[in-house]
């Protein structure tokens, strides 16, 4: 009955029961997730390794919440709110990310931003504005949309609802 776990056990070198050798689990995944977990104020450096350790899981997963809440483990520094922002922001991103990168396989380079109607970033009006502004702007996808400083990408965000939108070249 356990058949398939025991296989997973025997594959995995680094956790024996979720795998954190995922391929899932990229540099660009894993920067970015480390970099979402270090955004949220007032944890200690053991909360922050164990909620980023949670997402990875959750993300090797793919996108698994259930495997979030369980190994995270009840964090007293956050909300109930804030948890699951956090753990949906990782799964987002990593999906995002992952999406990005099977276009740029398939020769798409381009992507059009899409801001869903609604409401983005948590309701912070100068975010929210922000990506309300880009939408319908097309970016590359390799180098994402540039905003003064920073390349940022759809989805990628805190609390980002926006899209990328894949756009077909004529010369792609
Ligand atoms: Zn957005």
């Amino acid at each position: 009955m356990f058949d398939w776990f025991k296989t997973k056990q025997a594959k995995s070198r680094v956790d024996p029961v979720i795998g954190l050798d995922s391929p899932r689990l990229t540099l660009e995944v894993r920067e970015k997730l480390r970099g979402r977990v270090m955004r949220v104020p007032g944890l200690s450096d053991e909360d922050s390794a164990r909620l980023f350790q949670a997402g990875l899981k959750a993300v090797a997963k793919g996108g698994d919440m259930r495997t979030f809440a369980l190994e995270a483990g009840p964090c007293d520094k956050l909300s109930s709110w804030q948890f699951t922002t956090l753990g949906n922001d990782m799964c987002r991103i990593a999906s995002s990310i992952e999406t990005k990168a099977n276009l740029l396989r398939a020769g798409i380079t381009t992507a059009t931003w899409q801001y869903t109607s609604g409401g983005c970033c948590g309701g912070d009006p100068e975010v929210d504005a922000l990506h309300r502004s880009l939408s319908g702007r097309q970016f590359s996808l390799k180098d994402g949309m540039k905003v003064g400083k920073r390349h940022i990408f759809p989805a990628q965000e805190d609390e980002c609802r926006c899209r990328a939108v894949p756009v077909i070249l004529d010369d792609d």
